[in-house]
């Protein structure tokens, strides 16, 4: 078998990307996981498969091929940080993409074409540098997986830098870089490093997915809050720290009269009064404390570091908010209120089932005494 040259593996590569490109857009759009990351890196794929084709006529490649892997490294950069930031703001990658067309274009009147493909290539590694940075602070993996990650963007950074240096005449013969359509061993490397590259985002596409499965295994699917099992994990973490003698409370409420709420305003209008009263409370609480829904139309709300006399100040708080914010409902205002049950933690309760269940009787008890109001646990003053 006669060896690969440099065109027939730039070929493989440029099939590679266009599968890839299929790949990543039918992972955004039909899938729907990641679309916008995943349209980004599809555009980088599909691009680079036109810039690697051989048909690209020499002659076009300022006019075209250049220009296609600028903003073809601008799309990979964009879609990585789609990946590894909630809050993802291209305009600098934008910028920086418009540097380099406006740089190469500048050489337009360049008899030689390696001027152009310098500054390409600069501003390419830049954005493969920019990419890395991403993925380092964004991915929330440890810090080995984290290095295989990163390890391919900085590896073609190096290369593209190397290759401005070799192109500008800066380096000796001895470590001059030859270009792609030439160099066997520099095309293996881009195309291990395209598929690491690629592999290490699917990673992380794999990755939100988890975390997304993760958060909706913890979530109440009506009013967002947590639900009870992610609640009975918080719950047994505090009554850990009430072993070890900090104090936390917990309390329990329902809502009052809300069979009539159901009979009056129907199924739908229950169920938005659910989510009013989530966000009326869930509003008003530190972000240490936890509010989650334990069932049908009733809450727990999870206080660390804080005493009787504090959880009976903040069932006060969040009874009388509640009661000045009355849902609206089509062209109804109902008044809600709720019953509070307070309970402070004790040591050696088995995960915090005790305060729990405490809480609970208490907030039957506010029930039995005409609702809309806060008790808090029998014997709860003598303990604390
Ligand atoms: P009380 O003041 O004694 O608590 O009276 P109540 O009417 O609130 O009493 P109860 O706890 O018996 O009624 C709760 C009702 O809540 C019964 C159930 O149909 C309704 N419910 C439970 N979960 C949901 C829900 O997700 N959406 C809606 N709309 N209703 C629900
Ligand atoms: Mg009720
Ligand atoms: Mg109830």
């Amino acid at each position: 078998m006669p060896p690969l040259d440099a065109a027939t593996l730039l070929m493989v590569i440029a099939v590679i990307d266009a599968v890839a490109c299929v790949v990543w857009l039918a992972l955004g759009d039909v899938l729907r996981i990641a679309p916008r990351a995943s349209r980004r890196i599809s555009a980088h794929h599909g691009l680079l498969a036109l810039s690697w084709w051989p048909a690209l006529p020499a002659s076009m490649e300022r006019l075209v091929g250049l220009p296609l892997d600028l903003v073809a490294a601008g799309f990979l950069t964009a879609g990585a940080r789609a990946l590894t930031r909630d809050r993802d703001n291209a305009r600098d990658i934008i910028a920086i993409v418009l540097l380099g067309v406006v740089a190469v274009a500048c050489t337009a009147g360049d008899p030689d074409p390696d001027r152009a493909r310098a500054f390409s290539n600069f501003i390419v590694g830049v954005l493969a540098l920019m990419a890395a940075r991403d993925v380092a602070i964004g991915t929330g993996f440890r810090i080995a997986l984290t290095s295989v990650l990163v390890l391919p963007f900085v590896a073609f950074a190096i290369v593209c830098i190397w290759r401005t240096a070799t192109l500008l005449g800066w380096l000796s013969p001895a470590y001059v870089l030859a270009g792609p359509g030439t160099n066997v061993p520099l095309v293996m490397l881009i195309l291990v490093v395209d598929v690491t590259m690629a592999t290490g985002l699917i990673a992380l596409v794999i990755q939100r997915l988890i975390a997304r499965v993760r958060h909706l295994m913890r979530r109440d699917a009506l009013t967002g809050l947590l639900n009870r099992r992610a609640l009975e994990e918080h719950l047994a973490r505090m009554q850990a720290r009430t072993d070890r003698g900090r104090r936390n409370a917990v309390l329990v409420l329902d809502v009052d009269h809300f069979k009539r709420i159901n009979d009056e305003l129907g199924h739908a209008g229950g169920d938005a009064a659910l989510q009013h009263l989530s966000a009326v409370l869930g509003e008003t609480l530190r972000d240490a404390d936890c509010i989650g829904r334990l069932g049908g139309e009733e809450f727990a709300v999870l206080l660390p570091d804080t005493d009787l006399d504090g959880a009976l100040l903040v069932a006060e708080r969040l009874r009388d908010l509640l009661q000045r914010q009355p849902l609206a409902w089509g062209d109804k205002i109902w008044p809600i209120s709720a019953s509070f049950g307070v309970a402070t933690m004790r040591s050696g309760d088995a995960n915090g089932h005790g305060a729990l269940s405490r809480a609970d009787a208490a907030m039957y008890a506010a029930k039995a005494r005409g609702r809309n109001r806060v008790l808090s646990a029998a014997g709860e003053a003598e303990f604390a």
